[in-house]
């Protein structure tokens, strides 16, 4: 009997140091970085990348406090910090910019009905820190920016010679086209104005994404970014039979903006009110002064407006309003890009919009 139970004592030993082994092994091989700490605060293990990470040798880590370290260490601190906003992390590793992401996961065991319980019923026996790293995904979504980038540019000169080819068909000189042929000639001017528009999108948000927007900033009158916007799109209106009701009193004080930028913000919202209004409609264009010194610009218009759980994302890349997609082409780009304008400027985009109500777009813009 007394053998026996000491073969089983011994089998479960192994299986216990066999899994304690597999798990080590994992978290000394991952490319993310692991930190573990037990209820007291002590440090109990990290892993390579983390002491990598951290510049400090294992030694002095395990079995020092949390506080002890953070006094020392500026990225430890910014690790243990609770009021931090996940927001990734730039950090260089082997020499080389990595991206990571912090995640905290508590560790719990059975309760016994003493102790103090975390949010799962369990008893907190530790935690450990997980920076994920996400380098790789960062690495591909810079090439997707480039590949678009270099798309978009390769398609302009393409198709600014199409529009050429198109102008020269139209002139009579030589030689005169049938009402028919015009029809055509019409519909592909139509189309590859439609397809410049979607590669300078594409080129912006290329910008906006390598970082390299480049912005010419300077203190400008609200009422000029309004009137150059809303002569843009006085054609597309007039032919909705859409008259614009615009509010932009005397006097306000100008802003601190790159001026095109803002302007290709404003017909945005302008073209897409013009998208979604019923024929024959009101559009509001309204700047007034508003709170912390700045200026708001707006666009309300009467349409269908927009539900409720889809405006968190309506100024994500390519978001389309689901069911819009097919009746009102687009590519879900344009308030994306106007988000990064108006942001890169210090300001702030938002919207309001309610069933059966129509949609307001307004952005915020600090004043000089
Ligand atoms: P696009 O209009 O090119 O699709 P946008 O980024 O400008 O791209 O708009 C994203 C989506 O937001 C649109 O596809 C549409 O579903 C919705 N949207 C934008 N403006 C309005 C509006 N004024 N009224 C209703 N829906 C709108």
């Amino acid at each position: 009997m007394a053998v026996k139970l000491i073969v089983y004592e011994n089998s479960n030993l192994e299986k216990i140091n066999h899994e304690k082994l597999r798990v080590e092994t994992i978290v000394k091989n991952v490319t993310d970085a692991i930190i573990g700490f037990d209820e007291n605060d002590l440090i109990q293990f990290a892993n390579p990348v983390a002491i990598k990470l951290l510049g400090v040798e294992e030694k002095d880590l395990i079995g020092s406090s949390t506080e002890e370290i953070a006094s020392q260490n500026e990225l430890f601190n910014i690790l243990i910090d609770e009021t931090d906003d996940f927001s990734d992390l730039k950090l260089y590793l082997d020499g080389e910019l990595s991206y990571f992401t912090k995640e905290l996961f508590e560790i719990g065991v059975p309760n016994e009905g003493r102790a103090e319980e975390n949010k799962t019923g369990l008893k907190r026996r530790g935690y450990f820190i997980l920076l994920k790293n996400i380098t790789r995904f960062y690495k591909l979504d810079e090439a997707k920016t480039n590949f678009i980038a270099t798309i978009s540019h390769e398609l302009k000169t393409p198709i600014s010679s199409l529009k050429m080819s198109l102008k020269l068909m139209e002139d009579k000189r030589y030689g005169t086209v049938t009402k028919f042929q015009k029809e055509l000639i019409n519909n592909i001017n139509d189309d590859s104005n439609r397809l410049l528009k979607i590669t300078s999108e594409l080129l912006d948000m290329g910008q906006v994404e390598t970082g390299k927007l480049l912005l010419n900033f300077g203190s400008t009158d609200p009422k000029n970014i309004v009137n150059y916007a809303c002569e843009a799109i006085q054609f597309i209106a007039r032919q909705k039979e859409i008259t614009l009701n615009i509010k932009c009193p005397k006097g306000l004080t100008e802003v601190w903006a790159d001026p095109d930028k803002t302007a290709w913000v404003l017909i945005n919202f302008l073209t897409n009110a013009i998208k979604y209004s019923p024929q024959s409609s009101i559009i509001d264009v309204t700047v007034k002064k508003s709170s912390l010194g700045r200026v708001e610009f707006s666009v309300k218009d009467s349409g269908n407006g927009i539900e409720e759980i889809y405006l968190p994302r309506i100024f994500e890349r390519y978001f389309k309003v689901p069911g819009s997609e097919f009746s009102v082409p687009g590519t879900g780009l344009g308030l994306a890009i106007a988000k990064d304008f108006i942001e890169a400027q210090g300001g702030e985009i938002g919207v309001e919009s309610k069933i059966g109500e129509g949609s307001r777009f307004f952005f915020l813009l600090p004043t000089s």
